[in-house]
């Protein structure tokens, strides 16, 4: 059945205000397009987010993540402990640093790294942890740090995916150790491409400065030194204002993700797609920011695989996506001694989930007609 009249629905669409395009132009007809004003106004409003603490912008996520490592000092024959349900740049770049990624297999409740397997994969080699939130749902933040502390381990929290969200009350971001976010337009607050790292003291921030432009301060008037070896991955002006522009309207879109969340349980319950056994995300309104809405597919009770799961929500105008094929079952991954079967919740949860649409222009006839696509396909590809 295709519904032809009404507009595809895509799994996911950035909203950026009037304002904000506005702001743009101003920016490029000021005379400096790069790394300036606008980029200092949004770190402060950054860091007044994040209860004051120093803030430092990057050109992605990813990057940000890197120059965590860097800062938190783990290099080669360090140990990095993460989940493989992630974007595969959570583990990428703890080889770019010369260290290792070792997983510990994620809870299938939360989808989140399983906080006693981490405990237990910790060795004498062991460094930092890198948790994801994924969804934008947090792990146990209180057990994070206790583990963290016991054992002495730097956190360079992935909270890419949690901008807005909160762990009893308090944002993610505005405590712990190194917390990084990702500005990416599919993220909750977008910069186009862009990153953030939340840092402990100002010695932090300053070589956050280094690692991001090429390790140099500025001496004076007219001197610099470089005495680190950095990188480029300053964020534009253009990006910042954009960032600024959306920053206003966080607690708004927090709140409408929220509800879309909602619409989407009550949508699906008691219906075909749960009958059969469809996964649904915790049912978390007060933390999460509700970044995604992943169900999964009880594949063994269908007669179709995902991927034609997902062809049929795209033949009734409907968006959806995969986040995330598990980590450690990637080409690179298995070159270096990870196998299938080693992380079994993580490799489940890639195989079967499916991203369905969820953003703030969404409404909630909308979030209704996917959970009806979602039942009406169930029950038609049901195993009899
Ligand atoms: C998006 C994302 C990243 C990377 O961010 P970019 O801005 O795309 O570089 C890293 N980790 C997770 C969990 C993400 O969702």
């Amino acid at each position: 059945m295709t519904q032809s009249n009404v507009a595809f629905l895509p799994f996911v669409k950035p909203e950026i205000d009037e304002e904000t395009i506005q702001g743009v132009a101003e920016v490029l007809r000021s005379g400096w397009i790069t790394t300036g004003p606008q980029n200092q106004a949004f770190e402060a409003a950054l860091s007044a987010f994040c209860g004051g603490r120093p803030v430092r912008t990057f050109n992605s996520g990813t990057a940000t993540l890197e120059i965590g490592l860097r800062i938190a000092g783990v290099g080669a024959g360090d140990e990095v402990i993460t989940t493989p349900a992630s974007w595969v740049a959570t583990s990428n770049v703890i080889y770019e640093v010369g260290a290792t990624p070792v997983f510990a297999d994620i809870d299938p409740v939360t989808r989140n790294i399983d906080l006693d397997k981490l405990e237990a994969a910790i060795t004498p080699r062991t460094k930092a942890i890198m948790p994801v939130y994924l969804a934008g749902m947090p792990v146990d933040m209180d057990r994070l740090y206790a583990i963290a502390r016991q054992h002495g381990l730097r956190v360079i929290e992935d909270a890419a995916q949690a901008f807005g969200a909160t762990w009893n009350g308090k944002r993610i971001g505005a405590f712990g150790d190194l917390v990084s976010f990702s500005f990416h337009p599919n993220k909750n607050l977008t910069s186009i491409e862009g990153g953030a790292l939340v840092l402990n003291d100002d010695a932090e921030a300053l070589l956050a400065q280094k690692y991001r432009l090429q390790g140099i301060t500025r001496t004076g008037f007219d001197g610099m030194d470089c005495d680190v070896l950095g990188g480029k991955y300053n964020l534009t002006d253009v990006a910042a204002r954009v960032g600024l522009g959306q920053l206003k309207h966080i607690e708004r879109f927090t709140a409408q993700r929220r509800a879309l969340a909602r619409a989407y349980f009550a949508g699906f319950e008691g219906g075909a797609a749960v009958g059969l056994g469809v996964g649904l995300p915790v049912a978390d309104f007060a933390n999460s920011n509700w970044h995604m809405f992943q169900i999964t597919l009880p594949i063994e009770k269908l007669t179709i695989s995902r991927a034609d799961f997902m062809a049929q929500l795209k033949e009734r105008g409907i968006g959806s996506g995969v986040h995330y094929p598990a980590i450690h079952l990637f080409t690179l991954y298995r070159e270096r001694g990870f196998k299938a079967g080693m992380f079994p919740h993580a490799e489940r949860f890639g195989a079967t989930t499916v991203t369905l649409p969820l953003f703030t222009q969404m409404t909630n006839d909308d979030v209704a007609r996917v959970c009806r696509a979602v039942n009406e396909i169930c029950a038609q590809y049901a195993l009899g």
